[in-house]
């Protein structure tokens, strides 16, 4: 092909959304559930909240999702589903890579500790890339409590994300659930590394809702002036970026988790320009400044 003309197809599912107007919203923790049924429900429903979704994207609906983004430009941008432990793990990043996916996720159930070295090479490969990466952090579900499984949460704590952030600092690393229940863990690494973020789907803002204010005690730091902070002008309350943890089909939970957290930023007195961040304005700056 034309070199020319390869450089555009290429960056053909990056211009529809580079170029676009910022959502008020972007959810980036949607799961596909692999019908294109639910892609048409979540598109519609993303479409009237003005919001856009990072999909998790399992690689057997790569091909399917590409052309449904196509179709519907601007609404959803695609996570890479791989497994850490697969001996093909790099290449499928290329393969995502190649297909417009501007990150990879949910990264879960790892047979080692996330910043375990074997992993190393896949982080690489991401960084190039300059990919966002979720991974699930805390307490995880038994699916099936019959069947033995090698799933530990001591090898998903939020603190084995502190070291990937700093040996990778071009990667945009979202922790899910905020480490759910070791949530001050998860709001201190993130404080010392600007490539750190956390969402907060999950039970978290369930259990948490008889007393939202309690996140003032693990986002501390934003009215404080002190060498042992680090300088930034965002409210602490930025490290935290929307998800809504849509999975199995459930786009009910869009808005079940959007409501949660618009009250509990409210109760904990989160100004509306920090908010706007946190709905979308700092997801939306890391996509448009990885194509740049
Ligand atoms: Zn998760």
């Amino acid at each position: 092909m034309h070199k020319l003309l390869r450089l555009l197809v290429l960056l053909a599912p990056v211009m529809a959304w580079g170029q676009a107007a910022q959502p008020k919203i972007i959810d980036a923790h949607i799961h596909h559930n692999g019908e294109i049924s639910f892609l048409r429900k979540l598109a519609a429903r993303l479409r009237a909240a003005d919001a856009m979704g990072l999909l998790i994207t399992a690689p057997k609906d790569l091909d399917s999702v590409k052309s449904f983004m196509e179709q519907n430009p601007n609404r959803l941008a695609g996570l890479g589903e791989i497994k850490l432990d697969d001996p093909n793990a790099v290449e499928l990043v290329d393969r995502f890579h190649a297909a417009g996916f501007p990150g990879l996720g949910e990264l879960t159930r790892p047979l080692r500790r996330y910043d375990d070295r074997s992993y190393w090479p896949i982080y690489a490969r991401a960084e190039q890339y300059r990919m966002i990466l979720l991974f699930h952090t805390g307490i995880v579900n038994r699916t099936n409590p019959n069947v033995p499984e090698d799933v530990s949460i001591d090898r998903m704590r939020p603190t084995t994300l502190d070291l990937i952030a700093r040996r990778f600092p071009k990667l945009t690393i979202i922790g899910a659930h905020l480490g759910n229940p070791d949530y001050d863990h998860a709001a201190e690494v993130a404080r010392w590394s600007p490539n750190l973020y956390f969402d907060l789907s999950g039970s978290t803002l369930i259990k948490k809702s008889p007393d939202f204010t309690f996140f003032n005690s693990v986002f501390w730091w934003s009215a404080v002036a002190s060498p042992h902070t680090p300088k930034s002008k965002t409210h602490a309350f930025e490290k935290v970026v929307f998800g809504s943890d849509i999975f199995g089909g459930e786009i009910e939970e869009f808005d079940r988790t959007l409501a949660n957290y618009r009250k509990m930023l409210d109760a904990c007195g989160v100004p509306p320009e920090a908010q706007a961040n946190i709905m979308g304005g700092t997801v939306w700056r890391i996509l448009r400044a990885q194509r740049q």
